[in-house]
């Protein structure tokens, strides 16, 4: 193994879901729901096989279905308007829109402005590109970002803002006046803008909003969406990019030697699933909502302390009620303990002592898992 990933080993999300089938505990760690999305989104997928529409090698850049249905959905939801030809990519899942990306617009050298906790691939391809993290801490109870210390921590050789929100594991949706901060920073020290969006349509409290719909931002910015996430189908890997001219033939440029093109009778599947009607997205929202309640009430009644998420599919909580201090070895015993796995924020932040009693639950799951779940884990006391 190169230096480069020193230290980036297996990721958290597979060393924990390979506890939770060698123990047999319920897997409340990684985010995939146990239930798959739409059942005519599953038949569009089948169709596409049978009349072998994508069963050859699909053009790179994504079906002209997708890419079109992609640039109608950012216009249906943001009003923001992109060219299906130039100016939207389809990717093997958001994780390769992050690695291209990364790979793309990043020389050695270069400063990556990255929250922190960080989605664990943000790591691995800052590193694997040559650049620099440079991680903006968000801190318990409310993980806001701080937006003086953003500002201080601009240097010349901060090249790009590498954002997400709703932000994964703590669940915080950046505010309309935090956008426009972020964005007016970028805008003032010339810097592009990667923004992971995947949570997009799991916003519980106010409104998701594209930082690349604010002024002066479009041109600088590359927004990241994932099919996986959208439509719950993660094993489909469909994700995509939208930005400039320039910068998605940028991003092309290094996804065609990353993966060269992006499974195809899938992408068909997933151009139905971006015209469902709205009340797919009203829905799937409101009973993810309800469960991120059910799943915060029965870890509350366990003991925990509970970081209420404003969005995606996880709860960020605090052990140290149980006198517990160390989130990772909390987490290797916890299936032993009473049959449950979470995962340890402590992995995501450089600073091991910033995340390291926070422990991360997944509520992507039937509401009868999650009461047995949170049964489980009172246990604890
Ligand atoms: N970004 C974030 C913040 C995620 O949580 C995930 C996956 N769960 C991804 C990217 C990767 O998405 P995909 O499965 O589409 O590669
Ligand atoms: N994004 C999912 C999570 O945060 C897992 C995806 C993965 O395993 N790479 O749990």
């Amino acid at each position: 193994l190169n230096r480069r990933l020193d230290g980036l080993g297996t990721t958290i999300f597979a060393e924990m879901s390979a506890l939770a089938t060698a123990t047999g505990a319920i897997n409340l760690g990684q985010g995939f729901p146990d239930t798959d999305g739409p059942e005519e989104i599953r038949e569009a997928a089948v169709r596409a096989l049978r009349e072998g529409k994508g069963n050859q090698y699909p053009p790179g850049p994504g079906v002209p279905e997708l890419r079109t249905a992609i640039a109608e959905h950012q216009q249906r939801f943001y009003d923001l308007s992109f060219d299906p030809d130039t100016e939207v990519l389809v990717t093997a899942g958001a994780t390769e829109a992050i690695a291209a990306s990364m790979l793309a617009l990043l020389e050695p050298g270069d400063e990556v402005i990255a929250f922190e906790p960080f989605y664990d691939s943000y790591a691995a391809c800052i590193a694997m590109a040559g650049a620099q993290r440079v991680p903006l801490t968000l801190r318990a109870p409310s993980f806001r970002p701080d937006l003086d210390e953003l500002r201080a921590k601009i240097t010349p050789r901060t090249r790009l803002l590498l954002l997400n929100t709703p932000h994964n594991p703590t669940g915080m949706v950046l505010t309309a006046d935090e956008l426009s901060a972020i964005a007016a920073l970028a805008v003032e020290h010339d810097l592009l803008v990667v923004t992971d969006e995947v949570y997009e349509h799991l916003v519980f409290e106010g409104t998701h909003r594209p930082i690349a719909a604010l002024p002066g931002m479009r041109e600088r910015t590359v927004t990241i969406g994932s099919a996986g996430k959208t439509f719950s189908y993660t094993g489909w890997k469909v994700g995509w990019v939208t930005a400039s001219g320039p910068l998605v033939s940028a991003v092309r440029t290094a996804k065609q030697y990353l993966t060269y093109v992006s499974a195809g009778p899938f992408q068909y599947a997933v151009a139905e699933a971006l015209r469902l009607p709205d009340s797919y997205f009203d829905t799937f929202r409101t009973d993810l909502g309800r469960r991120r309640d059910l799943l915060g009430d029965g870890l509350r009644a366990a003991g925990f302390e509970v970081y209420e998420p404003q969005g995606t599919y996880f709860i960020t909580t605090d052990i140290t009620p149980f006198g517990e201090k160390d989130a990772y070895a909390f987490c290797r015993a916890l299936p032993e303990r009473c049959g449950v796995v979470a995962v340890p924020n402590s992995v995501f932040y450089d600073d091991p002592d910033a995340g390291r009693s926070q422990v991360r639950f997944t509520f992507c799951k039937k509401d009868n898992v999650l009461q047995e779940a949170t049964e489980r884990l009172r246990r604890l006391n």
